[in-house]
């Protein structure tokens, strides 16, 4: 049953891990090599949501370098009913970045499901922001936060389910 269906737009500087992250979900493979796009526009994944009790078939959409750019187009965002704020641990700028993509989001799609995720914490050793910063930060936008590991996929499957049992209550 594929009645259920969310498409998520990955946000946030480059660099942080938006690829990645939508690699690792959709097909379960990590690679360290630095490669812009995914090639496609979406990559599909159904997944049973825990807390739905129900599949969900999710379609994310990868920005494909144009957020460097400015240059994300309104077919990226069309039809959204979910969004990851991404920003990295060992980067401050994606940090400081994260309201303008929420701000971008909204003016964009509305009042869509979201949350806050801060990746690479493998990293945590040469991190740029304290949880205290994090925290105070996922407040202040009113955005459930989530520290996650791409590399060693930690917590990512918890982003999707939480955005789809979100976007189901809105
Ligand atoms: P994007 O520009 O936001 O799409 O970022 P990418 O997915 O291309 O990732 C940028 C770089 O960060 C790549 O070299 C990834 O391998 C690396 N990366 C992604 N997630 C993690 C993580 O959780 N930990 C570490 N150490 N590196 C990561």
């Amino acid at each position: 049953d594929f009645d259920r269906e969310i498409k998520v737009v990955v946000l946030g500087n480059g660099g942080v891990g938006k690829t990645s992250m939508i690699r690792r979900f959709c097909k379960g493979v990590f690679t360290d090599e630095y490669k812009k796009t995914i090639g496609v526009d979406f990559l599909e994944k159904p997944q049973f949501v825990d807390a739905l009790q129900e599949e969900v078939r999710f379609m994310l959409w990868d920005t494909a370098g144009q957020e460097e750019f400015d240059a994300i187009t309104r077919t990226y965002y069309r039809g959204a009913g979910a969004a990851v704020i991404a920003f990295s641990t060992t980067d401050l700028e994606s940090f400081k970045a994260v309201q303008s993509w929420k701000d971008k989001i909204i003016a964009e799609c509305g009042d869509i499901a979201m949350c806050l995720v801060q990746n690479k914490v493998d990293l945590i050793d040469q991190a740029v922001v304290t949880p205290e910063d994090v925290e105070a930060m996922a407040r202040q936008l009113g955005l459930k936060l989530y520290r996650t590991c791409v590399k060693e996929n930690i917590n990512v499957t918890e982003v999707f389910g939480y955005l789809a049992e979100l976007h189901h209550k809105k």
